[in-house]
């Protein structure tokens, strides 16, 4: 006979999909709180339980048997005194049927579905769990936790049992400094912990479920204790780490040095926050420390500018610069610009992309490797591997939440690679048109100095916005019709849609056709994703040339462009775009002398009426034009995910702190982060390992 192996429980699976949930460790086991609970304390009378509820019930088999219509089936009916109630089984074995026999008495529980059923009516439960009636009840809720599939809930529930009995619980927080947050006395880690994964059938459940429970609160504490310490750790660590120090002597220092020159080239005088925001960076550049700096700044308040202030500090003391933007379009903007300022000053800039030739690159790269070039800029293809810098000590990202921890990294890599500065780190300065709210800064950006352009330049006319409905799009051409009479030119966006890039790529397509023919001897332009480096390149110099009237395009314009002469933007499913990405697009108006606007053209589709998120992006757009306001109520409709995009890649996001609704454990854990550090470095080290792991490397990126 041939019979195959015993089946043995496959429990390096069940591993498996533990390590895949990041339950490596007791702790991380013990730290996997439940979704839910369920309440087996309690048996349910069925006449007094409602249809959807989850219950358990006990009672007598009065009837069994296996149906074939519609399927096959077991079907047996329970009986519990008050009610009876089907079973219904679609997969099960001849010892189901043995147990489930007439007469036998269960104990079953599931979710009670009502109403008439195939083949029947009445109530039934469909595969409920059962085992013999009797038996104690536990006195605690039973946990339901977060799972993969191939990963049973009582499997998870024995693991994290014995996770919390195997973790080391003890406190890292001395108890003087836990006594209280705000008004409620804080519970203790381990209290806590056994509470929210037994808790006691009597706990206030509302408390549970939106976390405002105290034992929540003791977790979300420690959650961002965690965090913050592995910030300061980070920011101490690099205070320990040596770059060149920019204060030395001037190359061009015969007519007052670089700067001075470039500020005495540039046709407007800075604004007071372009010129407070330099000094910062100035300080730091001076400083044999890595600055780690963030420059955020609404858009159009002028970064580029401060950005080639900060690489002529770096060029004239015989180092080179390197600034990495994320797109194509805008790396050749800032080439463009930063070659008409600093060329005509004797620097020479390299030039680098993905789609460049095979002989200008070479050129290039030699250029960057002898130090000839004194500025690089370019896209990704800066941070290659065959990318060698002579002397790199700035590394300047542009639009920085668009790279991911890696490409970072890379860039300050590209420091130690050389011989004789290794060991030494670039300074490094991040720049954003995405304003991050303080309390998002506070956390996640607690590692880094945070300069702000609280100011536009003067003479900006105030752009104002309109909605409009889809229904009126003719009065909108109309519109344009005028503008151009004017002489301006107008943006016209598309949305992009995720799922389905074919569909974007023809309602571009189809605009533009629509565009083209109703303004006759006006050239109207195309611009989008998918299109060849070359021909995105054409059509953008056309439009920035003025020769081009109206510019469709996808989202590829979002970030960055200046044409100072557009006036107009047209954003077509305004409904569909996200209330940064709103902004951000109508920043790319408003930057000349001119009157300008945004028209947002919403379309309803077949729904009745617009969805609540969209209707509040829309009344945001319509009541500010601050992207600081922007940013808040962005975290307000989005959460904090889309405003770290690519920062915490690898990382992970706050499981259990809610940063809008935790600001007082945030200010808490802020506040008690420098203490522990200092006065207790061990227990500050076994709290940030405790929560982070192997996590924490991830932070300092
Ligand atoms: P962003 O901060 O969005 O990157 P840019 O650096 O592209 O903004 O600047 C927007 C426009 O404002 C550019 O045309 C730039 O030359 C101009 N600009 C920058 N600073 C000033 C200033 N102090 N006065 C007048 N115009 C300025
Ligand atoms: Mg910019």
């Amino acid at each position: 006979m041939n019979s195959s192996p015993a089946k043995l429980p496959n429990k390096s699976a069940a591993q498996k999909a533990l390590e895949k949930l990041g339950l490596r460790r007791d702790i991380d086991l013990a730290l996997h709180l439940p979704l839910r609970y369920e309440d087996e304390t309690r048996i349910v009378r069925l006449a007094d339980a409602r249809d959807g509820d989850s219950v358990q019930i006990e009672g007598q088999v009065t009837h069994s048997e296996i149906t074939f219509r519609p399927r096959r089936q077991l079907r047996v009916t329970l009986d519990d005194g008050s009610d009876t109630c089907v079973l219904r089984f679609l997969n099960f074995y001849p010892s189901h049927q043995k147990t489930l026999s007439v007469g036998a008495r269960l104990r079953v529980r599931g979710e009670l579905r009502g109403g008439s059923f195939a083949g029947g009516f009445g109530r039934e439960m469909v595969h409920p769990g059962f085992k013999p009636a009797g038996g104690a009840l536990p006195d605690a809720l039973t946990p339901v936790y977060p799972s993969v599939a191939g990963l049973a809930q009582s499997y998870l529930r024995r693991a994290v049992l014995a996770g919390l009995a195997g973790a080391d619980l003890s406190d890292t927080i001395p108890a003087p400094l836990t006594s209280k947050i705000g008004s409620q006395p804080m519970w203790s880690l381990r209290e806590a912990l056994q509470f929210l994964h037994h808790p006691r059938p009597d706990a206030a459940l509302a408390t549970l479920e939106d976390h405002s429970h105290p034992a929540w609160q003791r977790l979300k504490a420690e959650e961002l204790l965690a965090q913050q310490l592995s910030q300061l750790q980070a920011r101490r660590g690099r205070a320990a780490m040596r770059a060149p120090a920019l204060g030395g002597p001037a190359l061009h220092g015969a007519q007052g040095g670089l700067q001075q020159q470039l500020l005495a080239l540039l046709p407007f005088r800075l604004t007071a926050a372009q010129q407070r925001v330099c000094a910062e960076i100035e300080a730091d550049l001076k400083k044999p420390i890595p600055m780690h700096r963030l420059l955020q700044g609404d858009v159009g308040a002028g970064k580029t500018v401060v950005a080639a202030l900060a690489a002529a500090r770096c060029i004239d003391t015989g180092w080179q610069c390197a600034l990495m933007a994320p797109t194509e379009i805008l790396a050749e903007q800032h080439f463009r610009k930063l070659v008409g300022w600093l060329e005509p000053l004797g620097v020479t800039t390299a030039w680098l992309t993905g789609s460049q030739k095979a002989r200008e690159r070479r050129e290039m790269l030699a250029l960057i490797e002898s130090g000839a070039a004194g500025l690089v800029v370019g896209t990704h293809a800066v941070i290659q591997d065959k990318v060698k810098f002579n002397r790199l000590a700035l590394a300047v990202i542009d639009e920085q939440h668009r790279f991911g921890v890696a490409q970072r990294l890379a860039l300050r890599s590209k420091m130690s690679e050389n011989g004789e500065e290794s060991g030494q780190e670039p300074h490094l300065l991040m720049m954003t048109a995405t304003p991050i709210p303080r309390t998002l800064a506070m956390s996640y950006y607690a590692d880094l100095d945070v300069s702000t352009l609280d100011e536009l330049p003067p003479g900006r006319t105030p752009i104002v916005t309109r909605v409009v409905s889809e229904a009126r799009r003719d009065e909108v051409i109309a519109r344009i019709r005028g503008q151009l009479a004017e002489g301006r030119q107008i943006y016209w966006v598309c949305p992009l849609i995720e799922e389905s890039e074919s569909i974007d790529l023809v309602n571009a397509t189809e605009t533009h056709q629509a565009l083209s023919a109703a303004l006759p001897g006006v050239m109207v332009g195309l611009l989008h994703s998918r299109m060849p480096p070359a021909e995105k390149k054409a059509v953008m110099s056309l439009f920035s040339g003025g020769q081009m009237g109206v510019l469709v395009s996808t989202t590829v314009i979002e970030v960055g462009v200046d044409v100072p002469n557009a006036s107009l933007m047209v954003i077509e499913h305004a409904e569909r775009f996200g209330l940064s990405q709103l902004h951000q697009l109508r920043g790319r108006v408003g930057r000349g002398q001119a009157a300008s606007a945004c028209v947002l053209l919403y379309s309803l589709g077949d729904a009745p009426r617009l969805g609540e998120m969209a209707k509040a992006r829309l009344k945001a757009m319509l009541e500010t034009n601050d992207g600081f306001e922007i940013a808040r109520r962005d975290l307000e409709i989005r959460g904090p995910g889309e405003f770290l995009g690519a920062r915490q890649s690898g990382a992970p996001l706050l499981r259990f702190a809610d940063l809008a609704l935790d600001a007082e454990l945030l200010a808490w854990a802020r506040a008690l982060a420098p203490l522990l550090l200092d006065q207790h470095p061990e227990l500050a080290q076994r709290h940030v390992l405790r929560w982070l792991g192997g996590k924490a490397e991830y932070l300092r990126a």
